[in-house]
């Protein structure tokens, strides 16, 4: 079949195809009956430990290129994934940077504002400006502000949203990731029966989900909200679902039941771990070496072992795990793990 995304410009960030690894440990620790594999995005590129939003950046460079554009204005938490990619971004293709980090979670670290992704934002030159306003994955004031002080500074923004979700190209990276799937499953002689993803801004699971329609399986992949707010996240991977199917021709709709998002993981909030994500972290650490965060992957994580457990997944599925990145938010968690 055709790629959908064969028409747009890509501005190579990554190193390409993300590997594809078997969870052994993890597997049989979850009782054995279900395989459990990890799409390593995390793992997706020498920009700064690398991460999801980069294979969305890539589709959004060529147009920022295009507009002339010297600054890259973005906006996250203080301890935001995203704007660490936006900064390294701009480092890498000689921009300047200035991301908006507002205080999304209640956090008690006393280096959580000095260490992780924002001393690494902080390295690669950007400038980032702390603000008190709280979590909210939509449209805010502090951003349009940053957008303004860029222009009345003689500077000409470019302005990419929260988690690169609500761009017009935000969800091309993540069908670029579906395709990659189906092509690896070739190599593999298999076909993953479930792919596990965590979702917040939603232009991850929603690019996922237009690349998977195209082979009329978006249902297989399994949302795990991890904003606590999952209604409005539903509402905006819908939209960008419809606008990105729109716009690379998908040919068809995507019906409300092919989108799927499990709510049952965020609690406590966005940004803190419950008891439950702990243990789900330090699990894939002990059986696999594989590190997940506190805000997302670990809830991903609980939500996934939770399901193996449950039976949710049948005897004898194979179970795609997306890793999206995240790690280096931990060190803002310290006191969690003073005992591992
Ligand atoms: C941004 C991010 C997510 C969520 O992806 P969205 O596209 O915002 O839904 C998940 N995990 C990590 C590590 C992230 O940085």
């Amino acid at each position: 079949m055709k790629s959908l995304i064969s028409n747009f410009e890509r501005y190579p960030l990554t190193f390409g195809v993300t590997p594809i690894e078997y969870l052994p440990r993890l597997s049989e620790a979850l009782g054995g009956k279900v395989d459990i594999y990890a799409k390593r995005e995390d793992c997706n590129s020498g920009l700064a430990l690398g991460g999801n939003k980069l294979r969305k950046l890539e589709y959004i460079v060529p147009d920022a290129l295009a507009s002339g554009a010297d600054t890259l204005v973005s906006i996250g938490g203080v301890q935001s994934n995203h704007t660490r990619m936006v900064a390294a971004t701009a480092a890498k293709i000689g921009m300047k940077c200035v991301v908006v980090q507002e205080k999304w979670v209640p956090h008690y670290d006393a280096v959580y504002d000095r260490v992780g992704n924002i001393q690494l934002t902080r390295l690669m030159g950007a400038d980032s400006r702390l603000v008190n306003d709280g979590f909210d994955i939509g449209i805010r004031d502090s951003w349009q502000k940053a957008i303004q002080s860029v222009e009345d500074a003689g500077g000409k923004p470019y302005a990419i949203p929260a988690g690169a979700s609500v761009h017009k190209y935000g969800a091309l990276g993540y069908i670029g990731f579906a395709e990659e799937v189906i092509a690896q499953e070739k190599e593999l002689g298999f076909k993953f029966d479930y792919i596990v993803v965590c979702v917040v801004t939603g232009s991850t699971q929603g690019g996922m989900i237009v690349g998977f329609a195209n082979h009329d399986r978006a249902d297989t992949v399994i949302g795990i909200d991890a904003s606590g707010t999952v209604e409005q996240t539903r509402e905006q991977v819908t939209s960008i679902v419809n606008k990105t199917a729109e716009l690379v021709g998908l040919g068809r709709e995507v019906r409300e039941d092919e989108i799927v998002i499990n709510p049952d993981y965020a609690y406590p909030a966005y940004g803190v771990p419950s008891e439950e994500t702990n243990e789900a972290i330090r699990l894939a650490a002990k059986t696999e070496a594989m590190i997940t965060d506190p805000v997302y992957e670990g809830k991903s994580m609980q939500g996934l072992i939770d399901l193996t457990k449950k039976g949710f997944f049948p005897e004898g599925s194979k179970v795609l795990y997306a890793h999206l990145g995240g790690a280096p938010a931990l060190n803002g968690y310290s006191y969690h793990y003073k005992d591992g």
